[in-house]
């Protein structure tokens, strides 16, 4: 978002206020050119024969999001049956989704080889299971590296402890159940859920899979999974995908050529693409000064957006009401009666009760995590493209919250002695 001509506006002058007067807020709305942006960024960083971006959906699977990415070549990594339900109605190809599952039961396994999808294992016990049962249906397997780069411990999954992924140490096992089964491994995968800034940690990761990868002989891919980093804040720091690409793809393409043939390169970006596109627009509903402190109050709270509250996230925060004028040193809070903080000490043009804020980076993880905590209403999603606005999701209203409520007549009046 920009500040063309004293207003902010989104991509192909899309006034961001206008967009908050039409359809009120909370708003979230997604600007379609960042995400083109941001995929275009990694598709031209790898030079490899092969490369196959497979957007992680689970950031934010609004279906007019899965088809944008569909057509610009995307495919899809899905970690729920409900989210390749979701991808075939968006029009994807089984084979063009991955299924990437954690802990869950070998029956809802059991609906994605029926869909069709490309399956993802991550522990030895599901992969003894399903090879038992299906030794003709090819697999990938999940291997975890134990690698720990940077970002919260919350959502690093490559330590030691980690509930994702078969250890690096278990290959042995995996290899003896492999043959002793009969699975046909066609792809290996990691995926270390850390925030990785340097790519030398990236490169490391991958050096251990390929050394796992000489061990199986039946590859057509290699998926690194995710882990590039996007700015946050004003500092502009993130993963140099640029570099990594150049280094990862000369490495990539060696390997290929020891291996005996050309694999298929995956990655499974979420909020590399879809983190920047996203901004939650919010109202101040109020100012309260405090000996210390001067709060702005707004109409949404971690109902809405809760990584600040639950992961320490730092998103930006600007008053798009004043793209001008004098700063002053707010916390942002929410209306939920919790302590819903959305920034500590920000600098903003000087807020008044009615004024628009933009919280940014609201693409990845914000409306998927968003709840009816308070029997609070989620927001509507406004999708930009092109130049122009289209509303994507509905407001809820008293029905969405009564939806599923069963009211039985069962109480009779109590009366007190
Ligand atoms: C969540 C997830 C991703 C995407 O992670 P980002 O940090 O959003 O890029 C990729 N692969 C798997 C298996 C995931 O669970």
């Amino acid at each position: 978002m920009e500040i063309i001509n004293n207003s902010y506006q989104l991509s192909n002058g899309v006034n961001a206020l206008d967009l908050c007067e039409k359809y009120g807020c909370p708003l979230y709305v997604y600007d379609t050119a960042i995400i083109e942006r941001q995929y275009n960024r990694l598709t031209n960083a790898f030079d490899v024969p092969n490369l196959k971006i497979h957007y992680a959906c689970k950031a934010l699977t609004n279906i007019n999001i899965l088809k944008f990415m569909k057509s610009l070549g995307a495919g899809l990594d899905t970690v729920s049956i409900q989210e390749v339900w979701m991808g075939l109605e968006a029009g994807f190809a089984a084979s063009d989704i991955i299924y990437t599952p954690n802990c869950v039961s070998m029956e809802e396994i059991k609906f994605a080889v029926e869909a069709g999808v490309n399956i993802n294992i991550d522990n030895i016990s599901i992969l003894e299971q399903f090879g038992h049962v299906y030794p003709e249906v090819p697999v990938c397997v999940r291997i975890n590296p134990h690698i720990l780069a940077g970002g919260s411990y919350k959502i690093s999954t490559g330590h030691i402890d980690s509930k994702f992924g078969i250890s690096i140490h278990q290959v042995p096992l995996l290899k003896r159940i492999v043959k002793a089964t009969g699975i046909k491994v066609t792809g290996l995968h990691m995926h270390t859920g850390s925030e990785i800034l340097d790519s030398e940690v990236f490169l490391n990761g991958a050096e251990i899979l390929f050394n796992v990868a000489k061990e199986f002989d039946q590859l057509t891919s290699i998926d690194f999974g995710s882990g590039f980093k996007v700015p946050y804040k004003n500092d502009g720091i993130e993963t140099d995908i640029e570099s990594l690409g150049e280094k990862l793809s000369a490495r990539f393409k060696e390997f290929c050529k020891n291996y005996g043939r050309d694999l298929q390169l995956i990655f499974e970006p979420g909020k590399f693409l879809v983190s920047e596109s996203g901004f939650l627009f919010v109202k101040v509903n109020v100012i309260k000064q405090t000996t210390s402190t001067v709060f702005a109050g707004v109409d949404s709270g971690m109902n809405h957006l809760i990584r600040p509250m639950l992961y320490d996230a730092y998103h930006r925060i600007e008053n798009i009401s004043k793209p001008t004028g004098t700063t002053r040193i707010y916390n942002v809070v929410g209306y939920i009666c919790e302590t819903d903080t959305f920034g500590i000490n920000r600098r903003l043009k000087e807020v008044q009760e009615g004024d628009v804020l933009a919280i940014y980076n609201s693409g990845a993880y914000c409306y998927m995590m968003s709840s009816n905590y308070n029997s609070r209403f989620r927001p509507a999603e406004v999708m930009v493209h092109q130049g122009k606005d289209y509303l994507i999701r509905n407001r809820e209203t008293m029905e969405d919250l009564m939806k599923n409520q069963i009211e039985v007549d069962v109480f009779e009046l109590q009366t007190t002695k």
